[in-house]
This record gives structure tokens, C-alpha cells and sequence, in this order.
């Protein structure tokens, strides 16, 4: 079997050198960008729970 030369993961183009293992700065710029994507958007997940009918404080 002869051994496939190797591709972009994201788009399957031959990879660049100077860009490996992406064919281009816009593949790898895009890698980057889902990375901060998932963990700006696992940082935004978390929803503050509580109500504000607890929070209240009776006072006389
Ligand atoms: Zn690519």
C-alpha cells in the first residue's frame, strides 16, 4: 500500500511546510479560533443558579 502524503486536516490539501500540519495560515488560523471558540463558549456555559425571592432579608 502506498503511504498517502500528507493533508490538511481540515481541508485535505497538501499541507505546507511552513504552516504544518495545515496547507495555509487561514487552516490554521481557523484551528486556532474553534480551540478558543469551545473554551470561551464552555467558560460562557455556566449558568449562575439561585432566585432572588431567597436573597431577601426582613428586617423589623
Ligand atoms: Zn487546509
Amino acid at each position: 500500500m502506498p503511504s498517502k502524503p500528507p493533508s490538511c486536516p481540515l481541508c485535505g490539501q497538501p499541507r505546507v511546510a511552513e504552516f504544518k500540519p495545515f496547507c495555509s495560515r487561514g487552516c490554521r488560523d481557523r484551528d486556532l479560533l474553534s480551540w478558543f471558540g469551545e473554551g470561551y463558549r464552555v467558560a460562557v456555559d455556566q449558568v449562575p443558579d439561585g432566585t432572588a425571592d431567597d436573597d431577601r432579608f426582613d428586617e423589623g
